[in-house]
């Protein structure tokens, strides 16, 4: 295998070397004014993560760009020189790109208006049919459903947007909202509804007053006599947001707002009410004309058990509401199976069928994997096959869950379930990255007793080698993690889309950062410890960015993380956090022993 890699290594330098000025001009077309590869530069990043170089191949080649540079600024002129420094900008569409890779079909790029905005409703609700519209939502007043952002640089697919910038030839503030009437609600069987939005608050969104809200008002009799209602201001939860989760590195281009879940939890305050009506709006705004913007793609409207009779192992949390405990089978000592009064046999699988009854005790109980289980084959993806696909397809399994005596096996097909950039990157918003996404068949093995590494070593910011390339451990919703370098050399983290995920050449979605559009099963509001959200492939498990009330991990001083990203509570044990903003983003290195068993496919399946 050594031979392999330093062979192809080898054959790339050689061919790098007598491509240098070609490279170096496509990386001019290629940067765009933004952080990006460098003049001189021999292998883009894009090319590096596939080489996983030694530290001693990475300081060979540092220095063969030191003497590129040389040698390019004694073959042209100064001004030669700056012009390749700094190009001017090309036009925004359609410029040079770098080739796809050959193997596979080119990828069409035609716009692709996706369905949507996406509704999901658990249990018997049903929703009902608006009749002036014949939609299942409504909006008014300055809300409008359509696609989202700019189809070129990211797929968000369609959802409603809240436009909180004050439109000339009006007096009035703006305001409005987007709302769904759902119906089969059964106040009898229980009485907890929760409603879950995912949202993206624009750079240049702003209401007064916090008037961004979600409302859910009730009513009897068929949804013709109104009750009453309550509402949740989130404006305070973007505004939080964009303080403690900002982080500079991520997608420039399309800003640095990002995806996250909000949610509100209701009791239906009488046993007659029958329906509700669900609403996200605003009212106040004070948003700029450009980017003024507070997207909506996701709406999920799901009953949830009574939380009076649980009883919290240690400390309270949240304001969260899982099942009794004991009414729950073990399945091991972290993870139960609620049968909902039902068979008490723990199913073989853990689906879209099944899988917001898995639950994840801490010191409280999370479903990990709720709502993680299924994606889309977007337009421009590759399937399983290595066909580009043509039409957008439900995938309903791209997560299963199984249990064995030692492991958490995640059969996982690797697709984003969130919005991602539109890949391959031929209009460089991002750093041209010509990989698509693929379909992946992936098993990975997540020890359920992790055991501590006898010698763990963390990574520096500067490169090394305590982790490897490739990946390093998976989110719940089976995308994989990287380490924070595409090589040992370039940190990544600018090359992210805004979900913080980018493919590599093998078609292998992946994250390097807290990839904030992983769905968590509650919205991760930083009043609390964050929920998982993935693992590390040493069995540890990888939380969200808060360690408690406004706190973020990264800078707890009762609690502090370690080089590894790691420390360790009563409730969870060992734990690592990600940490926006901040090196090393995942995971710094691995605290237990590695599960072999996935590594031999860490090299994109073509070293086996
Ligand atoms: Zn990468
Ligand atoms: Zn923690």
């Amino acid at each position: 295998m050594k031979v392999l890699i330093s062979k192809r290594v080898t054959v790339f330098s050689c061919v790098a070397i007598a491509s240098v000025s070609i490279l170096s001009m496509l990386y001019a077309q290629q940067r765009q004014g933004r952080p990006g590869p460098q003049f001189g530069e021999v292998i883009p990043g894009f090319a590096r993560e596939q080489l996983d170089l030694s530290k001693e191949q990475a300081q060979s080649l540092e220095l063969l760009e030191a003497s590129v540079r040389e040698k390019l600024a004694k073959v042209l002129t100064a001004e030669q020189v700056e012009k390749l420094k700094n190009p001017p900008p090309p036009p925004r569409f359609g410029g040079p790109g770098i080739p796809a890779p050959q193997r596979r079909q080119q990828v069409d790029t035609t716009p692709d208006p996706t369905p949507g905005p996406k509704l999901q409703l658990g249990g018997s609700l049903a929703t009902v049919t608006d009749p002036k519209s014949g939609q299942w939502f409504t909006t008014s007043g300055a809300v409008t459903e359509g696609i989202l952002g700019n189809h070129k640089e990211e797929v968000s697919g369609r959802g409603f947007k809240l436009s909180s910038a004050p439109s000339p030839d009006s007096k009035n503030t703006p305001s409005g909202m987007a709302s769904v009437m759902i119906s089969g609600l059964k106040p009898a069987e229980g009485r907890w509804l929760k409603v879950r939005i995912q949202g993206l608050a624009q750079e240049g969104f702003k209401v007064d007053k916090e008037n961004l809200y979600l409302r859910v008002d009730y009513f009897k009799d068929k949804g013709t006599n109104a009750l009453d209602f309550v509402k949740k201001s989130i404006a305070t939860q973007v505004e939080n947001y964009r303080k403690e989760l900002v982080d500079e590195g991520t997608n420039q281009s399309l800003g640095n707002a990002s995806w996250h879940s909000f949610s509100i939890q209701v009791r239906t305050p009488l046993p007659e009410i029958d329906s509700a009506r669900i609403s996200v709006g605003f009212g106040d705004g004070a948003g700029a004309t450009d980017n003024g913007e507070f997207w909506v793609r996701e709406l999920e409207v799901t009953p949830i058990p009574d939380p009076s009779d649980y009883q919290r192992p240690s400390k309270p949390a949240s304001d969260q509401n899982p099942p009794a405990l004991a009414s729950l089978v073990k399945i091991s000592e972290k993870w139960f199976y609620d049968p909902r009064g039902g068979d008490r046999k723990v199913p073989d699988t853990f689906d879209q069928t099944n899988a917001d009854r898995l639950f994840l005790l801490t010191d409280r109980l999370e479903a990990p994997f709720a709502n993680n289980t299924t994606a889309w084959l977007r337009k421009g993806y590759y399937d399983a096959a290595g066909n580009v696909v043509t039409k957008e397809r439900f995938v309903p399994d791209s997560v299963v869950i199984k249990f064995t005596s030692d492991h958490l096996v995640m059969k996982a097909k690797n697709l984003p379930n969130h919005p991602t950039a539109v890949f391959p990157d031929r209009s460089r918003f991002l750093d041209g990255n010509p990989g698509a996404i693929g379909e992946q068949n992936n098993t990975w093995y997540i020890p359920l007793r992790p055991s501590l590494n006898p010698k763990p070593v963390a990574m520096k910011p500067g490169g090394g080698r305590a982790l490897p390339m490739g990946a390093i451990g998976v989110a719940v919703n089976g995308v994989v993690f990287y380490n924070p370098f595409d090589a040992d050399i370039t940190d990544a983290i600018w090359r992210m889309d805004r979900c913080c995920g980018h493919p590599g050449p093998n078609s292998t979605y992946h994250y390097h950062k807290y990839p904030s559009c992983v769905n968590t099963p509650w919205d991760d509001d930083g009043t609390s410890h964050s929920p998982l959200i993935g693992f590390a492939f040493d069995g540890f498990g990888v939380y969200g960015p808060y360690e408690g009330n406004r706190e973020l991990a990264k800078d707890s001083k009762t609690n502090p993380l370690s080089d590894f990203n790691l420390h360790s509570d009563e409730a969870r044990g060992p734990h690592y956090h990600v940490t926006p903003g901040q090196f090393p983003h995942i995971i710094g290195g691995y605290w237990g022993v590695m599960e072999t068993k996935n590594r031999p496919r860490r090299l994109f399946g073509l070293m086996e």
